[in-house]
């Protein structure tokens, strides 16, 4: 019988706080102001405070707060950025959206994320910009990133849009830039119900711009500095992510125990690499990603019994039909490229029923039974 399991529900997520959620449309409807008004000065402040940060500048989505942090930190067309191979493609369209030269850099093959002792020997005199992807969720080794971006005087940009609430050795991620750059997206650890971003900073001089970026390159109305873009989170996004960014923390220890969970139930499973854990990081897991030479066959598998599951990425940004003029042909990234051949992420939200992951975890263990 199919046990029909979706990889992820955020109705657990809105069900329990749906008054609260109503309560802040209504008042937004009533209001009658719908950009740049309290409600996102409310959001900047609490997510500004909950990042342990000076600053935040809310903006349309994920992708153009990274490209405003290039922008605003004067990246210029011929610039080199580091960016991790390993990504989400956005990262890396942010970086050819402003005119400059993505420089990709291997994962480390246990956390996935960008290898900070491959960083170095891509630097050059032309070399801006580290990008550092917390990807699924799980701090880069921001301490050694920081210290070579210190050392060349480069500045660095987080991209945090997996990682909300992350921590490396007692410092939030996105607390770390020169400017961070995350997404609300709401399948994100913290997501609105649409688009929204931010970008974080400690930096008034760079927050005073990025307020005038955003909207038209203006702070006066009519009156325009610089040339900006329409790129604003408005005041509903506004209102329904201060509600949810209150859930965040008791969210965020809930994906944990699940994760632990799994951990536990797939330990020594066939042949599945499961994601590590380690006191000096704490891992948010935006996704529950296993490993496995037999993804695609157990993904049909699963698929079989309605256990819903996805690839993050099956196809890694070197190699997409986007940046074919960029010259790069399989075999550039090995690890890279081995990682979109084996990932699997596994149905996973905060609220998630454990009965629930014990028939995927289950099912996952007679899927190696037959082999
Ligand atoms: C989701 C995501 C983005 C882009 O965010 P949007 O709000 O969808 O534009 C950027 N980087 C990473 C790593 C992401 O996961």
């Amino acid at each position: 019988m199919p046990e029909s399991i979706p990889f992820l529900s955020l109705q657990h997520q809105h069900e329990p706080i749906e008054e609260a959620l109503q309560a802040a449309m209504q008042r937004v409807l009533k209001s009658n102001w719908f950009i740049l008004g309290k409600e996102l000065d409310h959001f900047e402040r609490v997510y500004a405070s909950f990042s342990n940060t000076q600053y935040c500048v809310g903006v349309a989505n994920g992708l153009d707060a990274l490209i405003l942090s290039l922008r605003v930190l004067g990246v210029k067309e011929g610039d080199e950025i580091i960016v991790p191979a390993n990504t989400f493609i956005a990262t890396v369209l942010a970086v050819t959206a402003v005119g400059a030269k993505p420089i990709m850099v291997e994962p480390r093959s246990d956390t996935y994320c960008i290898d900070e002792t491959r960083i170095e020997e891509e630097i050059t005199h032309r070399t801006k910009v580290i990008i550092p992807v917390h990807l699924y969720g799980r701090p880069c080794n921001m301490n050694a990133i920081m210290k070579i971006a210190q050392k060349y005087e480069l500045k660095v940009v987080e991209d945090n849009a997996q990682a909300h609430g992350a921590i490396h050795r007692n410092k939030m991620t996105g607390s770390f830039g020169h400017c961070n750059a995350t997404s609300f997206y709401p399948g994100k650890n913290l997501g609105a119900l649409g688009d929204a971003g931010a970008i974080t900073t400690d930096d008034k001089t760079l927050y005073e711009r990025l307020l005038k970026l955003r909207n038209y390159g203006s702070t006066i109305k009519y009156y325009h500095d610089v040339t900006g873009v329409n790129s604003r989170l408005d005041e509903l996004q506004a209102a329904l992510l201060s509600v949810k960014l209150k859930y965040l923390p008791q969210w965020t220890e809930q994906r944990k125990h699940l994760a632990k969970l799994y951990i536990e139930k797939l330990q020594g499973v066939g042949d599945l690499i499961l994601p590590k854990s380690d006191p000096e990081y704490t891992h948010v897991f935006h996704l529950f990603v296993v490993r496995t030479f037999f993804r695609n066959e157990l993904q049909d598998y699963l698929n079989n019994f309605g256990i819903q599951t996805l690839v993050h990425y099956p196809l890694p940004p070197h190699l997409q039909q986007a940046y074919a003029h960029l010259g790069f042909k399989k075999g550039d990234f090995p690890i890279t490229e081995e990682l979109a051949q084996t990932s699997l992420s596994l149905p996973f939200w905060p609220g998630m029923d454990e009965e629930m992951l014990d028939t995927v975890s289950d099912r996952i263990k007679r899927f190696y039974d037959g082999k």
